[in-house]
Order: structure tokens, then C-alpha cells, then sequence
């Protein structure tokens, strides 16, 4: 990766976006984020950064972060974060981004922190000890931003109210001490919210209600058979709505548009059972999902390849990240 504004290339646009090491993801992380993130990947220089620092502010063990780290770059790489189109790169490798965030604390209102929905949910999760750290983790996540003045970001409907936060606080940073940071823009995606597979909460690690990136062919094939459906469906011959049932919003995911309407229209007139419309759904899934779990293996046989990349997204961030900063230590005084 270069520098395109060095190189004389018309500079594209800069994306960024954090990826929590969570050690596993399942295809609700697939399709909300790393498949939207994947058709961004021509139009836009995109950074993605795996947010060690922000994992830190909940409890973890420190002996299982470094695999973490490790298994969420070939994670991503897997499923389509092709290293060749956009930079890959660890947050604690980048000791700037701790810099910059110290420094927009400064800039950041406490009023506007103590209304961040995300860190009432956290903190009524981790009752025993609510971190400074995690109140401040939108700051945090404004310095991951604005040290590559990014201009796009793309988030989720739980990350919006953090981005406009970061809006605020490079708004107040500008008007302070010059027009340093382009003021990020969201890039929404279109994609619909999928539920656990009993249908209740949303998909997540934590509950067990999920498919992961990694499952083989036949797992999936039982998680699938076991999965809920519109309720309404009780006998062969009722009619469903597809619009409340998960398996049709995972179809929107992973079938073509042709097998799509073929189950909303069996579905809504019973030409069709459960069992044929989850029979499509997998076989699809698994075509999708089979090539991530052979290349992740091929990773994961192949770890001076992901140490290389590591480094080289790694290098190209610290030299943004120190130019940036030498900016902004210049515009506030501090040398
Ligand atoms: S036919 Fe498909 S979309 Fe309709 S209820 Fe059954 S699984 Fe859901």
C-alpha cells in the first residue's frame, strides 16, 4: 500500500473502520459489516484496523488477545478483506492513536459522553468495574478516525450516535486550532437486521444463537434445520409472511434474487414447506461460507504471510499516523 497523494495517483477518498478482535465472527458480522465492507474496497482507499485498545476496556484475558488479534486479521482477510486492495493493521502497533485520543479528550464534551446509549448497555453488562476507559471508548474511537482524516466511515445503526460524536469533537478540534480534520461522513448500509437462530435476540457469540464464518457444511446444515421460522407456519399448507421470518431475511444474504422471490411467493401462498426454503438457504450458505473456511485454513497454515501483512499495514499507518500528528502537535503548541 501507498500513499496515493505521494504517488501522484488521483487520491481516493479514505475510509476507515475498526474490527473488534472478538475471536470468531458469524454471518450477522458477515453480512452487516465485512460484505459491504468488501464493495467499498475499489472506490475507496479503505483502512481497517483491529481495535485491540477498545477491547481492552471490558474485562479479557491477556494471555488470548494476541490470538485474538491474529485470528480477526485472517478472519477478515478470509472473508474478502483482500490485504492487496486496502491496509490491515493492529491499533496497539500505532502508540499515536492513544496520543491523539488523550488530546481529544480535550475537545470532547463530558455531557455528550454521558449520553452514549452504548455505554449504558456496557456498563450495566460489567457491573463489578465500569473503566474510565470504556466512557472514554468514543474518543478513543474519534482518534482512530480522525489520525488518518478518514472522510468515510461506514457503520451500523449501534455505531451512529459514536460518529457523531466524532463529528462534534473534530468540529470543536477545527474551530479551536484550524482546519486540521475533514469531518467524517457515514456510508450506511442497506442491509437487514438478522436475529439469533431462535429468532428472539440478535445474533451474537455470547448467547450461542449463531453460524459461524468457520462452520463445516454439515454443521451448518443442522443449525439451519434447527432454526426458527415465522410461527404461523405450523402445517405444511399455512401461508407465512417472509417479511418477519429470519430465514428470508438470511435468503436476502445469501441467494440470488431469482431464489429470493421463489421464497417470499411459496411462502406466502404455501407453495412451498419450511424444509424446501431452508434446504435452498443452505445449500447457498454453504457456498458462500465454504470458500472463507478453506482460505482461512490456508491462512492459518501460512503464518509468515499474516505476519507480513500485519507489518506492512502496520508501517503504512505508524507514517500517517506521525504525519498527522505532527500537524497537530504543531497547530496546538506542543512543540
Ligand atoms: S417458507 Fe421460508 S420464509 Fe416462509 S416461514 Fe418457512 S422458512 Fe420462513
Amino acid at each position: 500500500m501507498t500513499d496515493s497523494a505521494d504517488t501522484g495517483e488521483k487520491k481516493k477518498e479514505r475510509v476507515f473502520s475498526g474490527i473488534q478482535p472478538t475471536g470468531t465472527l458469524h454471518i450477522g458480522n458477515y453480512l452487516g459489516a465485512i460484505q459491504n465492507w468488501v464493495t467499498l474496497l475499489d472506490e475507496y482507499e479503505c483502512i481497517f484496523c483491529i481495535v485491540d485498545y477498545h477491547a481492552i476496556t471490558v474485562p479479557y484475558e491477556p494471555d488470548e488477545m494476541q490470538e485474538r488479534v491474529r485470528q480477526a486479521v485472517m478472519l477478515n482477510m478470509a472473508a474478502g478483506l483482500d490485504p492487496e486492495r486496502c491496509t490491515l493493521f493492529v491499533q496497539s502497533h500505532v502508540p499515536q492513536h492513544t496520543e491523539l485520543c488523550w488530546i481529544l479528550t480535550t475537545c470532547a464534551a463530558w455531557g455528550h459522553l454521558n449520553r452514549m446509549t452504548q455505554f449504558k448497555e456496557k456498563s450495566e453488562q460489567h457491573k463489578e468495574f465500569v473503566s474510565a476507559g470504556l466512557f472514554a471508548y468514543p474518543v478513543l474511537m474519534a482518534a482512530d478516525i480522525l489520525l488518518y482524516k478518514a472522510s468515510q466511515v461506514p457503520v451500523g445503526e449501534d455505531q451512529t450516535q459514536h460518529l457523531e460524536f466524532s463529528r462534534e469533537v473534530c468540529r470543536r478540534f477545527n474551530a479551536r486550532f484550524g482546519d486540521t480534520f475533514p469531518e467524517p461522513e457515514p456510508i450506511y448500509s442497506d442491509v437487514p437486521r438478522l436475529m439469533g437462530l431462535e429468532s428472539k435476540n440478535k445474533m451474537s457469540k455470547s448467547l450461542n444463537n449463531y453460524i459461524s464464518l468457520l462452520d463445516d457444511p454439515d454443521t451448518i446444515k443442522e443449525k439451519l434445520k434447527r432454526a426458527a421460522h415465522d410461527p404461523a407456519r405450523v402445517r405444511r399448507d399455512d401461508p407465512g409472511t417472509p417479511e418477519i421470518c429470519n430465514i428470508f431475511t438470511m435468503h436476502q444474504g445469501f441467494s440470488s434474487p431469482e431464489e429470493i422471490e421463489w421464497a417470499a411467493e411459496g411462502c406466502r401462498t404455501a407453495g412451498i414447506g419450511c424444509i424446501d426454503c431452508k434446504k435452498c438457504l443452505t445449500k447457498n450458505m454453504i457456498a458462500t461460507l465454504e470458500p472463507i473456511r478453506q482460505r482461512y485454513q490456508e491462512l492459518e497454515a501460512n503464518p509468515d504471510k499474516v505476519n507480513d501483512i500485519i507489518r506492512q499495514g502496520d508501517k503504512f499507518c505508524s507514517e500517517q499516523a506521525e504525519k498527522t500528528m505532527a500537524e497537530v502537535r504543531r497547530r496546538m503548541g506542543l512543540r
